[in-house]
């Protein structure tokens, strides 16, 4: 709790050190760590704050070379942790090394940048400096040669190499080589321009440009939309045989079939399919609400503003929609304070009974498949779920910007059986949820922050290794989408992220296939 009422919470990807874990973090880690010391009513630190999160995000992929740390100074709880460090003012920055002793200060890191590009190019020069041991998780950084390439795959068992050319003063070999540090199968080396031998010998005239070289001497170049880190990195993480280190290689759908209860549907992976939505509905209503008895207070109004929301956003077939709405009139009838979930259950089991309403009895998951029975599924729904009323509500011109939203981060908060992800979401929403002043930039937002959790989540155990969580729509699924600032870095086109999801979650792009 001392910690969490700093400037970082748990969804950051910012380690929150205390005095419990700051030796166990800082003292013999086999990552170096950047931490950052600062006290919560520090202007510029709160200023810094976003900066260090974005930062996070950005270089999440680095964490077993390098990780982010921070530490609230104002709590008084780590007074002697700041003190100990010699701390004296906000916020002052420390670069660990990997092993450091258990009397390291750290190095203190004058006159950082303040933008995500210089921290990231200032960690990679910190890195460079590395004293021995070095961290045995890093990649050499350092630009091969004509003559380590010739004997690459005698000692790296790897199926790709990618060869980033470039000028000495670019760190994009060196990003990319970090952003693809836990996945297996490909490794990245940087050329520079000055290794005349290779560069003849490939044929290079563009810097940047990143070709796959393969043993015998063949090689191909890499397609991308822009030449530029972004681009790389999404594609190598693609590349077929490259996995994400430990997790095991994607399954086959035969193979499938045997894992689940119910046999595999063949789906298209870019749409989104009604039968999950159904699902969604079914599961929230009669599996996740039953396991509430009695409703009352801030969960009935959490209730109510769901069901409204459905009500009028769910593009649903007519049958649903009969459904949605006995129970919506139902609900907004109820004016005391609480409800039974049994009540509520008859309403649906009623209305079921009567003619041309129903809400199919079960879970069909198509496009939520996983390949495993614990993977994807409902949370995949509720995301999908929340998307298409976001969209919807864009698209049939509500009045509410925040309508959609206000439902979901109720719905969440009240009821969503995975509490941690309700906090997550809760932080998010707590953030920046009350910016959202357009029906378009509520579609945005909830796009962006599914993106965060993305991030948060890329690697973790719930990913299913058949369908790696990634930035959002991919390049290939949305070219338009992406694009670079003028230095280089990724920049997401809203314009064009917009349309494209209008058009993704709109209602007449939905499939109704597998629908009893
Ligand atoms: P999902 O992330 O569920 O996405 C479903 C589908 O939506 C994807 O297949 C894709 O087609 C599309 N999609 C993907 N990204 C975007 C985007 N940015 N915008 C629009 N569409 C997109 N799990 C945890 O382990 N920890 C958490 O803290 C956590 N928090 C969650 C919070 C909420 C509110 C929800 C609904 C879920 C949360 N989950 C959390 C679950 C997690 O986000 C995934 O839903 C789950 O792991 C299943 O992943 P998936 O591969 O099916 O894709």
């Amino acid at each position: 709790p001392a910690a969490e009422a700093g400037l970082y919470s748990s969804s950051d990807q910012v380690i929150l050190l205390t005095p419990d874990n700051v030796q166990s973090v800082l003292i013999n880690s086999t990552a170096a760590i950047v931490a950052e010391f600062y006290a919560s009513w520090c202007g510029h630190c709160v200023a810094f704050s976003p900066l260090y999160k974005s930062l996070a995000r950005d270089i999440k992929e680095w964490k077993p070379a390098v990780d982010l740390a921070a530490v609230d100074c104002a709590a008084e709880v780590n007074s002697k942790v700041c003190t100990g460090f010699g701390i004296t003012g906000y916020p002052t920055i420390k670069f660990f090394h990997a092993y450091s002793k258990a009397d390291s200060k750290g190095q203190a890191v004058k006159g950082f940048p303040r933008e995500v590009r210089g921290l990231r190019h200032m960690i990679i020069d910190i890195l460079e400096t590395h004293a021995e041991p070095w961290p045995p998780a890093c990649p050499p950084l350092e630009p091969t040669s004509q003559a380590e390439i010739e004997s690459f795959f005698e000692t790296n068992n790897v199926e790709h190499l990618a060869l980033i050319f470039e000028e000495a003063k670019s760190y994009i070999g060196r990003e990319v080589t970090l952003d693809l540090l836990q996945f297996e199968n490909v490794a990245v080396r940087r050329v520079l321009g000055t290794e005349e031998d290779l560069v003849t010998k490939l044929q290079v005239t563009e810097f940047p440009s990143c070709y796959l070289y393969y043993p015998g001497g063949n090689f191909t170049r890499l397609k991308v939309k822009i030449e530029a880190r972004a681009f790389y990195t999404y594609a190598l993480q693609r590349l077929p045989g490259v996995v994400r280190s430990g997790k095991p290689p994607p399954v086959i759908v035969e193979v499938q079939t045997n894992n689940t209860e119910d046999s595999w549907r063949p789906f298209n992976m870019s749409r989104v399919y009604m039968a999950d939505l159904e699902s969604t509905l079914h599961y929230s209503l009669r599996v996740e609400l039953a396991a509430h008895t009695i409703i009352r207070g801030e969960a009935l109004v959490s209730l109510k503003k769901y069901t409204s929301v459905l009500t009028k956003y769910f593009p649903g077939r007519p049958v649903v929609m009969n459904l949605l709405r006995s129970m919506n009139c139902w609900l907004q009838n109820q004016t005391g304070d609480e409800i039974l979930y049994e009540a509520l259950k008859k309403i649906l089991d009623n209305s079921a009974l009567s003619p041309n309403t129903a809400l199919p009895e079960g879970v069909r998951w198509v496009g939520c498949q996983g390949s495993q029975p614990h993977l994807r599924r409902y949370p995949c729904g509720v995301w999908t779920l929340f998307h298409v009323l976001t969209v919807q509500a864009k698209n049939v011109g509500g009045t509410d910007p925040q309508e959609v939203l206000r439902a979901m981060r109720s719905y969440v908060r009240s009821f969503f059986g995975c509490r941690p992800c309700a906090g997550h979401f809760e932080n998010m929403a707590r953030e920046s949820m009350n910016e959202v002043n357009t029906l378009s930039s509520a579609v945005l937002w909830l796009w962006s922050r599914h993106n965060r959790v993305n991030n948060r989540l890329a690697g973790d155990l719930s990913e299913d290794p058949n369908f790696p969580k990634i930035q959002w729509p991919s390049p290939e699924m949305c070219p338009a989408c992406h694009t670079v600032k003028n230095n280089g870095d990724h920049r997401w086109h809203n314009e064009q992220v917009l349309p494209f999801l209008l058009s993704y979650f709109s209602s007449g792009s939905i499939l109704t296939d597998y629908l009893e």
